[in-house]
């Protein structure tokens, strides 16, 4: 079966759920035997304790994994704690990890306090940096985080180089892949071994839930298994059930959230005001060449970078603009815009003014449009 086909099957069994579409939600921490054979015999997974699983969490998580073939799957209460889980699983005091620079914020600040108490050393690449990352695996060296596309930037880094690279000396490669979700990019099939994915954003889609999901395959899912199990994460089972709602509109939504992002970064790369668009679809984007190889679409969520803007100037474009909400999250229904600083410590970036991050959402296009333009009209007058 196809992708979208996949998106509307998996983890459903109306015979086995009183003939309900949807998987039911079951609020449960105690579950009862009758017997004590039955007692002795339930373990981790059919459950015997509800923080391990409720049939509707495992119901997700099978549906999750059958869009990228993923061995397995486990549920994390948010985006950030996936990413946490992930790296959790697979290091140990006394080791060292390669971190791409372009990495989501939070994550990056995991590393530099949890991880580095915990005695595991973080060293940033750059996020072009391909084959050459051999140069910095050590021998201590038990992980490779990988983003795409970067945080904020967009930079698309060539997973299969970097994978290659860490796999000839055993090294487990890590992917958050919360931009493109499995339904643009599978990132099992271009080398990666773990993935995180922030559900928060397109796969609950409504703004509503947090959510995390880390999905391995054969070789490293248990090791996120135990490590899930010993830090006794567990999800509200009404969450999980948002997050299975959305997922059966994903591939309608990404559709239009690419189209309309699209429509958006065209005209923007033709306006006085904006000297770059960064958006790993458009030609001239770093990485643009990997995306184009390996990706099957582009979600919602992309970059421009101003010519030169004052904070009066901004605030007048973005306080008045009407369909664009200014917010910290993306992935919903809505429209968003943001100004975004840029932090790095491996990598250099200059900007000759502000970057704004720009979600997509399923508003007309047209209207979109015009709400900047207004924005530009007020930017403009306020200079
Ligand atoms: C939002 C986000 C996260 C964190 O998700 P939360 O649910 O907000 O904790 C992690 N990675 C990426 C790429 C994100 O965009």
């Amino acid at each position: 079966m196809k992708i979208n086909s996949r998106i509307i099957m998996g983890g459903r069994r109306p015979a086995e759920q009183a003939r309900a579409v949807n998987p039911p939600v079951h609020h449960a921490s105690t579950l009862i035997f009758e017997t004590l054979d039955d007692l002795m015999a339930a373990g981790h997974r059919p459950t015997n304790y509800g923080r391990r699983g409720t049939p509707g969490i495992m119901a997700l998580e099978e549906a999750l994994c059958g869009l990228d073939g993923a061995a397995g799957a486990r549920l994390t209460p948010s985006g950030l704690n996936a990413c946490a889980l992930a790296l959790q699983s697979v290091t140990r005091s006394g080791g060292h990890i390669l971190m791409i620079d372009t990495v989501y914020w939070p994550t990056r600040r995991f590393c530099d306090t949890v991880l580095e108490r915990c005695g595991v050393e973080t060293t940033y690449y750059d996020p072009m940096i391909g084959a050459d990352i051999a140069s910095l695996i050590r021998d201590d060296t038990q992980a490779v985080y990988v983003e795409t596309p970067g945080s904020n930037t967009f930079e698309v880094p060539d997973l299969p180089a970097i994978a290659r690279a860490a796999h000839d000396r055993d090294i487990p490669v890590l992917i958050d892949n919360t931009w493109a979700t499995a339904y643009f990019y599978n990132p099992f099939e271009h080398g990666a071994d773990i993935q995180i994915q922030a559900a928060t954003k397109y796969l609950v889609g409504h703004a509503d839930a947090f959510m995390g999901v880390v999905s391995a395959n054969t070789r490293w899912l248990p090791h996120v298994e135990r490590t899930h199990g010993q830090l006794g994460i567990a999800v509200a089972p009404d969450d999980a059930y948002l997050v299975q709602r959305g997922l059966r509109t994903l591939g309608v939504r990404l559709d239009r959230h690419q189209e309309t992002a699209l429509t958006l970064a065209h005209w923007l790369k033709e306006r006085p005001e904006v000297a770059q668009v960064l958006h790993p679809a458009l030609p001239g984007s770093p990485g643009h060449d990997v995306w184009a190889r390996d990706f099957c679409g582009a979600s919602g969520l992309f970059s421009i970078v101003l010519r030169q803007g004052t904070r009066e100037q901004l605030a007048a474009m973005l306080d008045g603009l009407t369909l664009f909400g200014m917010g910290w999250s993306w992935g919903g229904y809505e429209s968003l815009i943001v100004p975004v600083l840029i932090s790095r410590t491996a990598s250099t970036w200059e900007a000759p003014g502000p970057v704004l991050r720009i979600h997509a959402g399923l508003e007309d296009a047209g209207d979109l449009r015009a709400d900047l333009e207004a924005g530009f009209g007020r930017f403009n007058a306020a200079a």
